[in-house]
């Protein structure tokens, strides 16, 4: 594997910088919009590394699509002027050559790219031999098998130096965020891959200025190990993503606002509080998976019974009583709607599948 050159060095500690912060516009624009936004930021002093899209995946054409490679000498340039080492999205083999050729120090994988093993494959094979850190987004859709298919693509390429991106997830209908959060799927990434470091990405969830710092702690909260998020000059001016953009200043206030929560550093006394309260929630977990199993009891005897009678197993009708009764009775518990019917949506199956093996079972 090529070695770093000694400028380059310290990129090898870029991802072991706790808290990291990677900040940049949406997209370059200009070479004077790059150069102040880079300058300000660094002026922040709390930014370690630049970012901005060179070629911008838009969803419906006709929107700005990027400057293209003429942007990244004014990306070089606002890196040498700060000293801040500066990453890319890169999309194919072509583009990675483009980032590398102007001494991009790291890359992401964007969100569309992950959800795409072929793309994934041409840039990791591109990547083959090279020193370069690697950012992997979560595909758009909620997807854990391809985010961990595009990382393990990457790593058999010989890249060693990862990070995962969390994005947020498309999800169907009006919610509060661009993308939906589904925080459940990124622990369990947080879990699969629990010594990469793991990012979030609090512009592309929100796709608004105003849930951000809230986005922001949640992630602090969960342990995660820093963001990477946009900044320019002149939000509102932006010519992609305007709505989430904030200055650099605002991103030193946001920055300021995060409550940095810290895992390990307990003390005695705040250990046991803790332990208290976490061997109630074992006790509860308990609780809850007996209560499941006498559901599932009563579920199959309700199959034995349709099975005698020559019922069908799924009654619709039940079922959206059911549904209406829990969603009632959970908000009144402060329970969100969302939650019970995801929760209830799994019990379902599950309780489908334990009549099903009765009403099948052979004799
Ligand atoms: C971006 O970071 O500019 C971007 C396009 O993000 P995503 O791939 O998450 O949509
Ligand atoms: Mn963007």
């Amino acid at each position: 594997m090529e070695t770093l050159p000694e400028e380059k060095q310290e990129m090898k500690a870029l991802l072991q910088r706790r808290p990291l912060v990677i900040a940049g516009p949406c997209s370059a624009e200009t070479e004077e919009q790059v150069m102040e936004t880079a300058l300000r930021l660094k002026a922040t002093g709390k930014v370690h590394a630049l970012r901005a899209g060179i070629w911008k995946p838009r969803t419906r054409p006709g929107n700005f699509e990027g400057v293209g490679v003429q942007g990244l000498p004014w990306l070089q340039k606002a890196a040498a002027a700060t000293g801040l080492p500066f990453g890319v999205e890169v999309a194919t083999a072509r583009q990675l050559e483009d980032a590398l050729r102007h001494e991009a120090d790291f890359v992401w994988i964007g969100a569309r790219t992950t959800a795409n093993p072929f793309s994934v494959q041409e840039v990791a094979d591109a990547l083959k031999g090279l020193a370069l850190p690697v950012l992997i987004k979560n595909p758009v859709n909620p997807d854990m098998e391809l985010w961990t298919g595009a990382l393990e693509r990457v790593m058999k390429a010989g890249i060693t130096q990862v990070a995962l991106i969390h994005r947020g997830f498309s999800a169907y209908g009006q919610t509060d965020f661009r993308n939906a959060p589904m925080w459940q799927l990124a622990i369990e990434m947080k879990r699969r891959f629990p010594a990469l470091p793991f990012l979030i990405d609090p512009s592309h969830i929100c796709g608004n200025r105003h849930l951000l710092q809230e986005v922001m702690q949640n992630a602090i909260d969960l342990d995660y190990d820093g963001l990477i998020i946009e900044s320019h000059r002149d939000p509102d001016q932006a010519w992609s993503d305007a709505s989430q953009q904030i200055t650099p200043e605002r991103l030193t206030q946001m920055l300021d606002g995060i409550v940095w929560r810290k895992e390990e550093v307990l003390s005695e006394e705040q250990h046991l509080h803790l332990q208290k309260l976490r061997s109630q929630i074992d006790r509860l977990d308990d609780e809850l998976l007996r209560l499941l199993h006498d559901r599932m009891k009563i579920s199959e005897q309700i199959g034995e019974y349709k099975k005698e009678h020559n019922i069908t197993i799924l009654q619709t009708e039940r079922w959206n009583q059911i549904l209406e009764r829990v969603c009632r009775n959970g908000e009144r518990a402060g329970l969100s709607k969302e939650f019970i019917t995801q929760y209830y949506d799994a019990i379902h199956m599950e309780s489908i599948k334990h009549q099903d093996a009765i009403m099948n079972a052979h004799e």
